[in-house]
């Protein structure tokens, strides 16, 4: 996250005094969250995009034994022809599964497949490229080193390595390697269950008539989108007007079932003050305007066991707010330990305007150009309003505070939603 301001703020032209940086906020939500401790043992495949709570070491060597890379011929290295080609005699055949119980003694070779166990005495596999086979008599060349085609005995994995360390979520190459330590279970954070709903008179849902005025919400399936790419509970429960009685009422509801709520919109003056007064009745909250652009606004708050994430209304600044601020959150709650996003430098082929002040989160899209050079442009109109934005995006044009715009060739902090989202 860009956070290191070069010059003075104050005298930047955007910039509100009152307002702290992207990874200020962000780090004053960390200081908040308290990481979830409770360990559930699941069976290995459930464990796909959990936490893992333990670290896990490896009890067995994989593979167990010295065995074939290749499907060739196996043989002694020190009988390899000095130059030239020599005759070896076959003295039987060995599958994977099926090893060759005899030792195999001066110039005799064995018929080898692929993952099968190097039979006694051998240490080299000839490939059936460079052999000529006449009945139980192999001619091998000499193209072949010692020690060639086999894979040794733990080369993946040694008793006592470190295989996966506690606090990262895991992928699908984890969960096979868990299999192919003979893991059934697999101990990981207990899941935790998000709860969140939309705020706004002019909202409707989905098979509701729009009248003059009224819109979709949309924020309700992006939050249910990027919450379910995170593998929480999910508990949606709809749009609440901006009504005090009714708010407060949603607020105790989710409070008592959800670890996590989430809202968007109703961050303007008087309806926030409803969000305000009953956190500040039942437990804490801070208002934090961020330095940021889209989504200034935002709120955190805690009543009972739940955390609260006020966003605001429109529909990219829920977006940008989320992922810079709500998906580490939840992450380091699920006890993740690397929950930041990853940049990478790259050039800009657009033109990006922009004032100095907040840290902009610009959508673009990484691709190849013609030359095969992974470059950057941003996508159509930047409105916070602009969905479509976000859906054309691939990655954040991450713009620091003190940027004065962007001419086409510049270099440009990008953060790509691959991984990350
Ligand atoms: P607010 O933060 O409530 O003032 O809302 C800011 C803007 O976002 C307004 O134009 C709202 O109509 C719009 N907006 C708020 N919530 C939603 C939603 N759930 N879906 C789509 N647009 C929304
Ligand atoms: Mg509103």
């Amino acid at each position: 996250m860009t956070d290191k301001i070069k010059v003075d703020p104050s005298c930047m032209d955007d910039f509100d005094k009152e307002s702290i940086l992207p990874a200020e906020a962000l780090q004053r939500i960390f200081n908040l969250i308290k990481a979830v401790s409770e360990k559930v043992n699941v069976p290995v495949r459930e464990a796909l995009g959990k936490v893992l709570a333990e670290n896990i070491t490896s009890s067995i060597n994989v593979p167990s034994g010295r065995n074939s890379a290749m499907d060739g011929y196996a043989i002694r290295s020190k009988d390899l022809p000095e130059d030239g080609v020599k005759t070896f005699n076959m003295i039987g055949t060995c599958l994977a599964g099926k090893p060759f119980k005899q030792a195999v003694d001066k110039d005799q070779c064995v018929r080898i497949m692929t993952g099968a166990v190097m039979p006694e005495g051998t240490d080299t596999v000839i490939i059936q490229e460079h052999v000529e086979v006449n009945g139980n008599n192999i001619k091998i060349d000499n193209n072949t080193n010692a020690g060639a085609n086999i894979r040794e005995a733990g080369e993946d994995l040694s008793i006592g390595d470190l295989v996966l360390e506690q606090g990262m979520r895991l992928n699908p190459a984890d969960i096979g390697l868990l299999a192919s330590l003979g893991h059934a279970e697999v101990p990981v954070y207990k899941n935790i269950t998000v709860a969140f709903f939309s705020t706004g008179d002019e909202l409707r849902s989905i098979g509701e008539p729009l009248e003059d005025g009224a819109i979709y919400d949309s924020n309700r399936y992006t939050l249910f989108g990027m919450l379910a790419n995170l593998g929480v509970e999910i508990i949606d429960m709809g749009v609440v007007k901006d009504n005090k009685a009714e708010l407060e009422s949603a607020f105790h509801e989710a409070t008592n079932k959800a670890d996590v709520l989430i809202t968007s919109g109703g961050v303007s003056v008087g309806e926030a003050d409803y969000i305000k007064e009953t956190l500040e009745n039942n437990g804490t909250i801070h208002f934090w305007k961020v330095a940021m652009k889209p989504g200034r606004p935002l709120t955190l708050g805690k009543m009972k066991d739940c955390y609260f994430f006020g966003l605001p209304g429109n529909p990219v600044s829920v977006m940008v707010t989320f992922y810079q601020f709500v998906q580490p959150a939840i992450k380091k709650l699920l006890g993740e330990k690397h929950v930041e996003p990853i940049m990478m430098k790259v050039p800009c082929i657009s033109k990006l305007k922009k004032r100095p002040g907040r840290v902009e989160y610009q959508r673009g899209v990484l691709e190849k150009n013609t030359q095969g050079e992974t470059i950057v442009r941003k996508t159509g109109k930047q409105g916070s309003g602009i969905l479509r934005s976000m859906s054309d995006a691939n990655c954040f044009i991450v713009l620091p505070l003190e940027n004065a715009g962007v001419t086409e060739g510049d270099l440009v902090d990008v953060q790509p939603f691959y991984g990350v989202i």
